[in-house]
């Protein structure tokens, strides 16, 4: 075990270094961006191991598999947990009542399931939007790869911010999976873009965070803005083939 928090303490020092790095290249304070450290799929003592190196923020995608390491993990205050994945509507219970942040909110139906189980404890729950900015089919996001769909989308965040216990805090994208982490860039900035569109139209929004960038295109991502970068397999190394 103490092998395995040396080797993830020193990945995650090189990462953070990396970030910094990036993040001084594009003139931006070392503070803005953070780390969410990727855990899904990983078994529980790659997690625990990944706690004790310093780890703090945890990404997880599968409600079920994230509810048990969040139980058997719970004596770990200081940690917080981050929904990345796509929810479906009847697992929302489960990302209500365990999650600090959900990255992947990415319909009007589950903002009502969420809405529902929050208002039962008067609980709030920060969300970021999930967008689809590619017009990958395989995307969950709402769409929003070209301007005219950025014209439904105000109607989506209307109807989102009907729900009283869900606090908007920015969006999140995926791009598609390119070996060359450079042709990510362009969907880095349409989110970016985005971004700004929304913020011009919901003033009353705090739309400061963007979540983007994984192991292969951190640096990338944060140069265009990232607050969030989600990274899992090169602070964690390659992910089990089965999952729990
Ligand atoms: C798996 C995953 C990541 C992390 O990917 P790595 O290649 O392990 O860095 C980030 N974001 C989402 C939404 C993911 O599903």
């Amino acid at each position: 075990m103490d092998e395995l928090v040396q080797r993830i303490k020193e990945n995650l020092q090189y990462i953070y270094g990396r970030m910094e790095r990036s993040l001084q290249a594009s003139g931006r304070p070392p503070d803005a961006a953070r780390l969410v450290v990727v855990t899904k799929s990983q078994p529980l003592d790659v997690v625990e191991a990944a706690i004790l190196a310093g780890a703090r923020h945890l990404g997880e995608n599968y409600p079920e598999e994230a509810l048990g390491k969040i139980r058997a993990l719970e004596q770990y205050a200081e940690v917080s947990w981050h929904m990345i994945g796509h929810v479906q509507s009847r697992k929302a219970r489960i990302v209500a009542e365990n999650f600090s942040v959900l990255h992947s909110l990415d319909s009007l139906h589950l903002a009502e399931k969420l809405e529902r189980c929050l208002a039962e404890t008067d609980k709030s729950l920060p969300v970021l939007l999930e967008c689809n900015v590619s017009g990958e089919e395989s995307k969950f996001g709402f769409a929003a790869w070209d301007e005219t769909k950025w014209e439904e989308l105000t109607e989506i965040v209307s109807g989102i911010l009907s729900h009283q216990h869900l606090e908007i805090r920015g969006l999140m994208t995926m791009p598609p999976l390119f070996e060359d982490p450079e042709k990510a860039r362009p969907y880095f900035i349409k989110l970016r873009r985005l971004q700004e569109f929304l913020a011009k139209k919901f003033a009353e929004i705090c739309w400061d965070e963007l979540s983007m960038g994984t192991s292969i295109d951190f640096e990338i991502a944060i140069a265009e803005g990232a607050t969030l970068v989600r990274v899992g397999q090169a602070i964690l190394g390659p992910r089990p083939v089965h999952k729990l």
